[in-house]
């Protein structure tokens, strides 16, 4: 049986200002956020996007029958529309940093990413390079870092059980994901 405003009456000298929440404050809301926050954490869906070795040797490996990451209730998807996590497995170019952006801001809200491999923290063995960005984090927020080169799938299972703890921890609005440490470089041709 449902609990409602009217189902409550104000006793003597409550006034008109009486609300259900001020006498039950958090009882309703705590459970309705750990509800969502239970789905949120139980369906992430990944999208199919890798750059390098590590997405063969890790979301692959991981994804596979053996691993299984369908356990955790994650699912790949091929469109960003209908993802809200990123694994961003191997080295980040100058060119492919726009995409990585563009991606990101076409993927579902509340969205997460995962840097998956020292490529992908801080630019790994190619972080001399012309090229390479030094960490996927210079262009969009990052919320759990997975190092090893390539990571081991128990490793990203770790990684992932993390942001899940993160996610249980939000409010029923997530806070606003921080801001990448620096903009996009623009001008790179395809
Ligand atoms: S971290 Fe190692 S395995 Fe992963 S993409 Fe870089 S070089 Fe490849």
């Amino acid at each position: 049986m449902g609990l409602n405003n009217t189902d409550v009456k104000p006793t003597e000298g409550q006034g008109d200002d009486f609300r259900l929440g001020q006498h039950l404050p958090g009882v309703i809301t705590t459970q309705l956020q750990k509800v969502i926050n239970w789905g949120r954490q139980s369906s992430m869906w990944y999208m199919s996007f890798g750059l390098a070795c590590c997405a063969i040797e890790d979301i692959m490996a991981a994804g596979a029958s053996r691993y299984d990451l369908d356990r955790l209730g994650l699912f790949f998807r091929a469109s960003p529309r209908q993802s809200d996590l990123m694994l961003v497995a191997g080295t980040v170019t100058e060119k492919m940093a726009p995409r990585i952006r563009t991606l990101y801001e076409q993927m579902a809200e509340p969205r997460y990413v995962i840097a998956l491999g020292t490529c992908a923290i801080a630019g790994g063995p190619f972080a001399g390079g012309y090229n390479t960005v030094l960490g996927v984090d210079k262009i969009i927020p990052v919320d759990v870092y997975v190092p090893g080169c390539p990571p081991r799938p128990e490793a990203l299972f770790y990684g992932i059980m993390k942001l899940q703890e993160k996610i249980r921890k939000h409010g029923v609005n997530p806070p606003a994901p921080r801001k990448a440490k620096t903009a996009p470089k623009e001008g790179s041709k395809a």
